[in-house]
């Protein structure tokens, strides 16, 4: 490396811009202060099973109690509220993979804490036409650098999807969960044999297809399966969100076609 590129690199924090409002940061990190103030924290009470926020700290919250789940525990490090929303949104749809990396430092902290530990990382499926359009699978990247963090590898051979989700909105959580079920199958069976296995994953919003991976991961024979995503929603919030994020998604296709 050239002494000049050096001296910038040690005098000049490589993240000038914040990643959120595109001003200069001045904190040395990629979230100014200002934006860094108002980030969605999950940190208060949440439900001891599915991590979403709580008005006080329970067990299982309105939505977990009486359910059948397949996941073992579930954790978030953010409510999926503005600015943190954005910037799920740029990762999904603007292309900007950078952020799976950011992401990844505050889930580091988050898995510490709260999940403890995993033999193996697993990541929810794309399929090949989808990773094509979009240039890469966000909760694959996700995953990649939370396993360099955490020092967990990665297994990317063993869930598959094989064909597109009709969409979700509006659909009751059976629905969903019928839906999501016919779409993703398992191959190499013995890697997650006996293992705990992490799924990671963006945001958790009625959480079928976590659900959903978790049931065939168990039938494959994993003894637990928990779940780190970045931002969960809590239940009153599922339909706007996931509007939100169709309405994303078909912008991000038009600004595409033009
Ligand atoms: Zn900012
Ligand atoms: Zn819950």
């Amino acid at each position: 490396m050239e002494l000049k590129n050096l001296l910038k690199q040690i005098f000049y924090p490589k993240n000038l811009t914040c990643s959120v409002c595109r001003r200069e940061s001045f904190s040395g990190k990629s979230i100014c202060e200002g934006c860094h103030a108002i980030m969605p924290y999950n940190n208060k009470s949440v439900c001891g099973h599915c991590g979403r926020a709580t008005p006080y700290s329970v067990e299982y919250c309105d939505y977990c109690k009486d359910k059948q789940t397949y996941i073992d525990m579930a954790r978030s490090v953010y409510e999926y509220e503005y600015p943190l929303s954005l910037l799920v949104r740029r990762l999904k749809y603007g292309g900007e993979r950078y952020l799976a990396e950011e992401f990844a430092e505050s889930m580091q902290a988050c898995y510490f804490k709260s999940i403890g530990y995993a033999d193996c990382i697993v990541f929810v499926p794309m399929t090949d036409g989808r990773k094509r359009d979009r240039g890469y699978n966000q909760s694959e990247e996700l995953a990649k650098a939370l396993s360099k963090l955490i020092c967990v590898p990665v297994i990317g051979d063993v869930l598959v999807k094989t064909r597109e989700t009709e969409s979700q909105v509006g659909l009751e959580r059976r629905e969903r969960l019928k839906n999501v079920k016919g779409s993703i199958s398992i191959r190499n069976r013995a890697l997650i044999k006996n293992k705990r296995l992490l799924i990671v994953d963006d945001v958790m919003t009625t959480g079928a297809t976590l659900e959903v991976i978790a049931e065939k991961l168990k039938d494959a024979g994993a003894s637990e399966v928990v779940a780190i995503t970045v931002a969960s929603v809590t239940s009153k919030k599922w339909t706007d969100a996931s509007r939100e994020d169709e309405i994303s998604e078909k912008s991000d296709k038009e600004e595409q076609k033009n």
